[in-house]
């Protein structure tokens, strides 16, 4: 495809009747640099859309004037490292293309105000409205499939999800982690505005965060005034700092799990911001769900393709089912069974061929747990209170530093309440009797009675939402995923889907 500049609407419009593909859509103000080159590359190989680069120096959403005229501008050499990384077109719009009636008169979209009025929104007042304003307007007049950013703009980034979902807006927002220099400052078009000295102070202060970001990670604490009194006695002038919940920008619970250290400086003229995210541990994805809803293929495909540890709860009951029948032991026998448990040990390790195995006490029985003999009582073995208990400490224990994503009855309920992400998977009673018939018909059976399949899955549904001991039940801030009509790889895609645009991506590089 040839390459293409387009400076104005009639352009737009004229190319967009030409091209067959949807558009992935890279807005900037232009100066690119390693940060815009890495959104162009991400938008280009992420799919066989077309890609489109944005240069718009956009005068709304400039709180002060001297900061506009100052903005680096470098339209050739734009164009040049634009077409070079892969961009297929640009848009370079005039003020009057973007405001016909001039921006002062023109539409005005208001930034959500929960997310704009803190941070940069306290000092850069109407600067968020400017962004949303721009950003819709390019939105309507390009129609792209998906749009990039970078999470170096992070409140930006929520603000600009907000808008698309609370006006419905048929695109997608993907974003890339922050791009940083060598010494650690993140690439930023008014880093061109810093002498020497100033640039020194940046790396001061993007170094501090750094560092407290480390520390975090060891000690699980943080000291803002300690990094502020640092700050102060270096002679870094700070706007602010502070230390957030990154969703709703509200002040850090004890018990968010990721928080958001988020801060901005003043070097002579020039404001910079800089972040880092800070993690007790990693993400944990769990999916819970009724029988047969797809859960076991479900998470080992998400823990495949993301990178997870893979926590398949069922193996442990069952490999603790296997256990009890080997020794003998009568597991209703209260005290002795407490004992026993508490000198058992359950692993899982990856094979040569990159599966799972599971061991207990050392013996792997990753085959042995899938007889009919487990199988027929590995339910009332797992209904047990005190194997219960044990299992979930178990499971805790593995899931202490994160990383992994579970799949059981009571996942996101029990065992990890405040993971990141919780699915409900389920599907209709009709469908998974579906699933489960010719599932059946695979391994051979053919005499299965589709009513009577229903009536069990009916049965064992009513079972498992009403045990005593953690019912399945959907958790309240869990998402329900009705699998009805979906292929296994459209579940799979839908749910990194959605942990790509929870989690950010600078975490989950970690
Ligand atoms: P700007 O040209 O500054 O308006 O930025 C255009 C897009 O590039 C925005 O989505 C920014 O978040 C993104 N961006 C700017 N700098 C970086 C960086 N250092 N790393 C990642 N993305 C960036």
């Amino acid at each position: 495809m040839n390459k293409i500049i387009i400076k104005t609407q009639e352009e737009l419009d004229k190319w967009r009747k030409s091209i067959k593909s949807d558009i992935n859509f890279v807005p900037t103000m232009g100066n690119l640099h390693e940060g815009h080159k890495e959104l162009i590359k991400e938008a280009k190989n992420s799919s066989r859309n077309i890609t489109l680069v944005s240069v718009f120096i956009n005068p709304l959403q400039f709180d002060n004037k001297e900061d506009l005229k100052n903005y680096p501008k470098t339209i050739n050499q734009d164009i040049t490292v634009a077409f070079s990384t892969g961009a297929d077109a640009i848009f370079i719009p005039s003020n009057d293309d973007i405001y016909p009636q001039n921006y002062k008169k023109c539409f005005h979209i208001k930034a959500s105000k929960e997310l704009s009025e803190t941070l940069c929104g306290v000092k850069r007042v109407g600067h968020f409205d400017g962004v949303c304003t721009v950003v819709y307007r390019l939105i309507s007049l390009i129609k792209p499939k998906n749009i990039y950013l970078g999470e170096k703009d992070w409140q930006q980034l929520l603000i600009l999800k907000k808008m698309v979902e609370d006006m419905k807006l048929n695109v997608k927002i993907k974003s890339i982690p922050t791009q940083r220099d060598l010494d650690g400052i993140p690439f930023s078009s008014r880093n061109e505005l810093l002498s020497a000295s100033e640039r020194n102070i940046v790396k001061l202060f993007s170094n501090e965060l750094a560092e407290a970001q480390k520390k975090f990670t060891k000690t699980k604490e943080l000291n803002l005034s300690r990094i502020l009194e640092k700050l102060d006695l270096a002679s870094v002038s700070v706007e602010y700092l502070e230390h957030l919940n990154p969703y709703n920008l509200k002040r850090a619970e004890t018990t968010d799990n990721i928080s958001y250290l988020a801060g901005a400086i003043k070097c002579g003229k020039t404001r910079l911001i800089d972040h880092v995210f800070l993690m007790k541990r990693n993400p944990i994805i769990a999916i819970d769900g009724p029988a047969g809803s797809g859960k076991s293929t479900v998470t080992k495909l998400i823990a495949n393709k993301l990178n997870l540890l893979y926590l398949d709860t069922g193996a442990m009951y069952r490999a603790l089912s296997w256990f009890l029948i080997k020794e003998k032991i009568n597991y209703f026998q209260e005290n002795k069974l407490k004992d026993i448990l508490s000198n058992i040990s359950i692993v899982f390790k990856t094979n040569s061929q990159s599966d799972q195995d599971v061991f207990i006490n050392n013996f792997c029985v990753t085959k042995e747990i899938r007889s009919q003999e487990i199988s027929s009582i590995v339910s009332e073995i797992s209904s047990i209170k005190e194997i219960r208990e044990f299992l979930v400490k178990e499971q805790r224990k593995i899931g202490e530093s994160g990383g992994l994503v579970a799949e059981g009855r009571d996942i996101g309920t029990t065992v990890f309440p405040n993971a990141e992400l919780k699915i409900f998977l389920t599907a209709s009673i009709d469908e998974r009797a579906k699933r489960r018939k010719s599932d059946l018909q695979n391994r051979g059976s053919n005499e299965i009675d589709l009513n009577e399949l229903k009536e069990l899955i009916r049965k064992r549904d009513n079972e498992d939402s009403s045990r005593e001991i953690s019912p399945l039940k959907q958790a309240e801030d869990a998402i329900e995923f009705i699998t009805d009509g979906f292929s296994i790889n459209e579940v799979v895609e839908k749910i990194i889907e959605i942990y790509n645009d929870r989690i950010p991506k600078e975490i989950q590089t970690n």
